[in-house]
This record gives C-alpha cells, sequence and structure tokens, in this order.
C-alpha cells in the first residue's frame, strides 16, 4: 500500500501484483502496454518534475489493489497516450486489440472533459462520463485511480488549481467511489479533498492525530487483545483490528454537531471479521455484554444493506477506559465488498472478468438510471448529485448548521428535527427563501426556515409527508392523545347521561366497590380507560351502569328523559342551533346522541353515509365517499342511517355554468322554485369569455329533490353545467 502512495512503482511490481490474485494471467501484455507508453511519453514530465511514467505505473498499481483484471490495468498504463501525445487510437486498438482500445478510448474521452465551475457545464461532461461508464464500468475504474493518483499528486499545482480540483472530486468522483462501494478509494479522496478545500482543518486533525499516535498505537493493541480474548471465551476466532477515523469523517461530525476535535471522542473504530453471519451476531452480543452500547448508535446493515451494497454490524459502546468506541462486525466476504465494492462483484472467467455476477449488472443498472428522462443539465446534475449522496440530504439551518435527512425528508422532517412544538406548529416552510408547501422534498444544499402558528396543529396527512421516524412518531402521538382526549370527553358525557337516568353521578359511582371488580374484569385499571372505549362506540355506557350500579338504585324506574333535563343540555341547545334536525340519523344502539352533518360533504338524505364519534359533538356524519371520512381513524367509525320518519330540510350549493345572456338568472331561478324548492342564497359572477358561474343555495329534503332541481336547470336554455357543490 505504502509503495503505491509514496513511491515510484516499477512495471514489474504492477506484474508481480497482478500475478499474485491470478497466477496465470498474461502479463506481457502489461509489460508491452508498458514499453510503448514509454516510448510516446517520451521525455513528458508531470508537474512535480519527475518523469511521466511515474503516473500510469501507479495508476495500475491501485487497480491491482481492486484487484482488477490485465485489460483494465493495461489500460491505466495506456490512460494518457492518445491524449497526450501522437499516438493514436488506431496503433492502440492495433497492438492491443479492441477490448483495450475501446477502454482507452473510453477514459481519453473522460479526460478531455474539463469541469468549468458552472453547473450546466458540469452537468453536460458528467452525463458523458455516465455513458460511458455504461459502456464499460472499467472505464470508470481506471478514472476512479487516476484521479486517486491525481490527488495524491496535487501538492504540485497552483492552489487555485488544487481547490477547484478537489471540490470536483468531493463533488463528482468520491461519491462516485462510495456509489460504487469502493470505500478504500473514497476515504482517501475524502480526506485528500480535505487536505486541499479546509486545510487548516486538515493540518490541525493531522497534528492531534499523530501528536497522540504512540498513545493511541499502545490503545488500539490493548483493546484489540481485550476483545479477542474475550470472543475467544464464546468460541469466536475473528480478526480483531483498529484504526483511527477517516479526516474527512471526523471533520463530517465535527460539522454535523458543531463541536470541536476535543469533544470527539470515538477518533477510532475497531473492526471485527469472522466467518459467517451467525458468528457476526454472536460477537455483537459478546460486545454489547461485555461493553455498555450507546443507545441509538446500533445499525444493522447486515440486515438491511446500504444502497451501495455495504453490510455489517455498527455499534459504539463504552470501552475499557469509558470512551466510546465504535465497533464494526462483519464477515469477511463482507469486508472485501466493503473495500472493493463493484471491482469485488467481477469473478475471473477463462482469464477475464465477467460482469455475470447479478449484483454488478444490477449495480450498473441503477447508476444507469441516474439519467433517465432528465433534459436539463442542471436536473441532472441535482440528481445525480442527490443520488450519489445515496440515502442522504444535507440541508442548512437558517443559522447555516448542516443537518442531516434521509432521501424525501419534507419541511415537517425539518422542523420536527428541530424541536416537537416547532413541528407541531408547523405551517410552512421557506426553502432558500421561497415559500414551499409541507410536500416539498428537501435538497441537498437547501436553506431551510420553519414557518410556524399557534393555532397549527399536526395532521393526519402529515404522515404520508415525513420520512424521519422522529416525526412520524411525534405526530402520531400526538393524533393519538387527541383521539382519546376526544374519545374519553364523549364516553364520559354519555355516561353522565346514563346515569342521570338513575340520578346517579359519577362521583358517585367512582365510589362504589363494583366498579372496582367490572375494571378488572374489563382488565384496566382506570374508568378512564373504559369511558374511552365508550367515547369510541366499542362499548355501551349502559354496559357499566348495569353491571355496576347497586340493583336498589337499577330498579329505580327510569324516568322518562326530558331534553331540557338532560347533561348535555348545553351541547343540545347548541345543536339545535346548528342542525335543527338532530333525530334525522339513527346512530347504530345509542338514542339521543348528538348528531353533526361534516360540512366538508354536506350530506342530505339519501346519500349514503357513515359516522365518526368525535368529543362534544357527538357524531359527525360524512358521505361515504368524502375523502375526509376515508382519512378518519377507523376506531371512530361508527354506523348510522338515515331516519326518513324524520322529515328536515338541508343546505345545499349547486354550481351552474351557463351562457351570459340576459335574464338567464330569472331564468334559473324559475327553474328551482318551480320544482318547489326554495332559494336560500344566490350569486353570480361573469367570467371574460361570456360565461356566468351561478352559486345557489337550496333547502332540499333528499338526494331525489335535489336530482330534480339540477336537471330543471339542465334543462333551462343556455345553461352549460350543473353540479351539487360538495364543500
Ligand atoms: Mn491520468
Amino acid at each position: 500500500m505504502s509503495l503505491s502512495k509514496h513511491a515510484d512503482v516499477t512495471i514489474d511490481d504492477v506484474c508481480n501484483a497482478v500475478l499474485a490474485y491470478y497466477p496465470d494471467a498474461d502479463v506481457s501484455v502489461l509489460k508491452r502496454a508498458h514499453e510503448f507508453a514509454e516510448k510516446v511519453h517520451g521525455d513528458q514530465k508531470r508537474h512535480s518534475g519527475e518523469p511521466y511514467m511515474v503516473h500510469p505505473r501507479s495508476v495500475a498499481f491501485i487497480l491491482t489493489e481492486l484487484r482488477l483484471d490485465v485489460a483494465s490495468i493495461a489500460t491505466a498504463i495506456l490512460h494518457d497516450t492518445v491524449e497526450d501525445t501522437h499516438a493514436t487510437l488506431e496503433e492502440v486498438e492495433k497492438q492491443f486489440g479492441t477490448t483495450i482500445a475501446t477502454l482507452v478510448d473510453g477514459v481519453t474521452k473522460l479526460s478531455k472533459i474539463t469541469f468549468k465551475t458552472s453547473e450546466e457545464k458540469q452537468a453536460e461532461n458528467f452525463r458523458k462520463m455516465i455513458i460511458a461508464m455504461a459502456k464499460d464500468i472499467r472505464v470508470i475504474l481506471v478514472k476512479l485511480a487516476d484521479r486517486l493518483h491525481n490527488m495524491r499528486t496535487l501538492e504540485h499545482l497552483l492552489p487555485y488549481k488544487q481547490k477547484a480540483i478537489a471540490q470536483e472530486t468531493l463533488d463528482i468522483y468520491a461519491p462516485i467511489a462510495n456509489r460504487l462501494g469502493i470505500s478504500s478509494v473514497k476515504i482517501e479522496l475524502e480526506d485528500l479533498c480535505l487536505r486541499y478545500l479546509h486545510p487548516d482543518i486538515y493540518y490541525k486533525l493531522a497534528s492531534k492525530v499523530h501528536k497522540t499516535k504512540r498513545e493511541r498505537e499502545k490503545y488500539i493493541e490493548e483493546v484489540c487483545a481485550m476483545i479477542q480474548e474475550k470472543l475467544k471465551e464464546y468460541d469466536l476466532h475473528g480478526t480483531v483490528v483498529g484504526r483511527p477515523k477517516h479526516f474527512h469523517s471526523i471533520y463530517k461530525k465535527m460539522e454535523r454537531r458543531k463541536i470541536d476535535f476535543e469533544q470527539i471522542h470515538d477518533l477510532i473504530a475497531f473492526r471485527i471479521l469472522l466467518d459467517n453471519i451467525t458468528e457476526c451476531y454472536k460477537a455483537l452480543g459478546v460486545i454489547h455484554a461485555t461493553y455498555k452500547p450507546v443507545p441509538g448508535r446500533f445499525k444493522d446493515y447486515i440486515a438491511i444493506p446500504k444502497a451501495n451494497k455495504y453490510q455489517s454490524l455498527h455499534s459504539t459502546v463504552i470501552g475499557p477506559h469509558g470512551e466510546r468506541i465504535e465497533i464494526q462486525i462483519r464477515t469477511n466476504d463482507m469486508h472485501q465488498v466493503a473495500e472493493h465494492g463493484i471491482a469485488a462483484h467481477w469473478k475471473y472467467k477463462e482469464g477475464r472478468f465477467e460482469s455475470q455476477d447479478t449484483n454488478a449488472v444490477e449495480w450498473v443498472n441503477r447508476l444507469l438510471e441516474w439519467h433517465k428522462d432528465l433534459s436539463d443539465p442542471n436536473e441532472f446534475l441535482e440528481t445525480v448529485k442527490i443520488d450519489l449522496f445515496a440515502e442522504d440530504v444535507y440541508v442548512f439551518t437558517p443559522n447555516g448548521d448542516v443537518m442531516e435527512f434521509p432521501f424525501g425528508s419534507s419541511p415537517l422532517d425539518f422542523a420536527y428535527a428541530v424541536h416537537t412544538d416547532v413541528g407541531n406548529r408547523c405551517m410552512g416552510a421557506k426553502v432558500n427563501g421561497k415559500i414551499v408547501p409541507l410536500k416539498y422534498r428537501l435538497k441537498s444544499g437547501d436553506t431551510v426556515e420553519i414557518l410556524t402558528s399557534t393555532t397549527q396543529t399536526p395532521s393526519k396527512d402529515w404522515l404520508k409527508l415525513v420520512k424521519t421516524s422522529k416525526a412520524k412518531a411525534k405526530i402520531r402521538a400526538y393524533i393519538k392523545i387527541q383521539e382519546r382526549s376526544r374519545a374519553l370527553a364523549l364516553g364520559k358525557e354519555m355516561l353522565e347521561k346514563e346515569l342521570r337516568l338513575y340520578s346517579y353521578t359519577v362521583q358517585k359511582l367512582l365510589k362504589l366497590p363494583q366498579l372496582e371488580e367490572f375494571l378488572r374484569r374489563k382488565g384496566t385499571k382506570t374508568l378512564d380507560e373504559v369511558l374511552i372505549y365508550v367515547g369510541y362506540g366499542r362499548m355501551q355506557p349502559q354496559t357499566i351502569s348495569q353491571a355496576v350500579l347497586p340493583p336498589e338504585v337499577l330498579s329505580t324506574p327510569k324516568p322518562e328523559p326530558k331534553a331540557d333535563d338532560s347533561v348535555l343540555k348545553k351541547i343540545f341547545d347548541n345543536a339545535k342551533k346548528r342542525t335543527e334536525n338532530k333525530n334525522a340519523v339513527t346512530v347504530e344502539n345509542i338514542d339521543n346522541i348528538l348528531i353533526r352533518f361534516a360540512r366538508c360533504c354536506n350530506p342530505i338524505p339519501g346519500d349514503s353515509i357513515v359516522g365518526f364519534v368525535s368529543r362534544g359533538r357527538g357524531v359527525t356524519v360524512h358521505t361515504v365517499a368524502c375523502p375526509k371520512a376515508l382519512d378518519t381513524e377507523s376506531d371512530r367509525k361508527i354506523d348510522v342511517t338515515w331516519n326518513l320518519q324524520v322529515p328536515i330540510k338541508r343546505h345545499v350549493r349547486i354550481r351552474v355554468l351557463s351562457h351570459d345572456t340576459a335574464g338567464i338568472l330569472a331564468n334559473m331561478s324559475q327553474a328551482i322554485s318551480g320544482c318547489g324548492v326554495n332559494i336560500s342564497q344566490a350569486n353570480i359572477r361573469t367570467t371574460k369569455d361570456r360565461k356566468a358561474v351561478s352559486m345557489f343555495e337550496v333547502e332540499v329534503a333528499n338526494t331525489e329533490e335535489l336530482a330534480k332541481v339540477l336537471s330543471a336547470l339542465e334543462a333551462r336554455k343556455g345553461v352549460i353545467n350543473v353540479e351539487r357543490v360538495k364543500s
């Protein structure tokens, strides 16, 4: 490893590296490629002053670490010949065959791309890059190795160039390496980017890490031995290694949590490699039994692999000296995939790599989906950037803090991440200064500001908008509390009313020993829990009175319920004002319950209806098809039917579209009153194209009468369309 990073490698080093993992490889082609490249590059020099060939050899060597095939490595050696020398693609093809020539061509095309600062340019070029990759993934792997070596030798360029290349690497290449699962390359690229983009932080971290190197090594050795020992006790034989985390990940953590280096404790990660999955979970058990796990820091990527196929168990535990340490547990196979990603899935067959492996094919297909159906280069770059950053979206708070969310998160997720109260009162958000709806999906780089209102409360629809489990849990908790308290109040009203029949009160009931027995039988501890059942319509208040009231009380004659004698008098009075027809709907098994017609769908006799119990409002009646009814908790649902014995009049609004001709309003009014139907309100407005939209509020007895009115209107001259307004 250190050989490739810090010293020139010879072509023999490259060949030997290939022979180490593929003993039968024909390395003569590599030697020929090297001779060819050396000849055409001539006395070209790199910015460092070194002979140019140092670069292609280093790139080739990096690829041997990913155990790539001979064609890829030959391509690495030849990758700059067509671009930077007089050599032509035809020559390469003649000497090295079609496969290598095609690969070299692919890399050359990528190298010709100069990423401009403007996003558009980047996007277009990036698209070419993806398409090139689509033809052969090896082009991308060579390009990544090329970029890695260029990043390793970036110090020889001017500072402004260093920054530009590092930024591009961080935006484009490191995420690609991540997406392809090649963590060794990704980690090194990210650390190099940090060094050039934030040198102050990089060198501070480097010196701190360096300063404590000796102690740390001793510590790592000690902990590894302890873990090893523990595992042995349980007959687990794995490899345990410890290593400092890479700088970029420390930096990201500092940024994310707004903390200093000193406050970051889990600088070291330990890795346990075992033979199979069962052993991994067993080892996890051993670790958690030995070291106290930090809550919320366990992740099971074995059961649920990352998008890039990464699999491992992660847990942060309190180590032997009370410090946090991160532990990763995985099988040797998973480790191969973790380090080499897609490259680990390329199989050797008869001297060449094949992507027969379904994993590799699936991988490439997913990469290709990125650029489907996108015509706008900016949009493309946006999408690609998001996709590259896997499941995560990073957004800014108005203070410039960065917060991380799962892909697809909405402003509500953000609001709940800030504070539960902010979430509960969230009525909208400003993203990059513009107001967006709650259903907006956060994008990386957005600056999000939450707008709150004291009158806002969470609704069930919100559950469809949020992605984070925190937001979901908080919304559910709010709804549950609301619904429970509504049900409780209604249940209490219903029981009070029932008890009044026996001149009894809830206070008195609470003192009865029979109540305790009743609650015990129902498996609850408090009357409130039973009342919630009553409120949800799952239990009749009579069930309670019959079971709990003493026989002498029950035998007292039931006084006839008088409307104005009810506990609910006030509510009933209100109800009278709101609806003059409390008996027009019969609620299953319950008499004298308050009925309210939902304003959203405004049911009239003849409509199919459904009821929902709600606090202080008795039962709300919706039409069966009302979207709001479909959304309401089925727990609160209750069967209701029209009581056709009770004649009522319901107000219904009708919208009529007509031509704007003289006397049209009078004409339509006649049509309505001709059916014997009273009009309680009418208004009309005209449109630019000489049409009129009229709105009538009429009083009808049922759907039949309404239908008559609608067809009478439709029959009038000049009328284009008639409809019942549902809300
Ligand atoms: Mn190059």
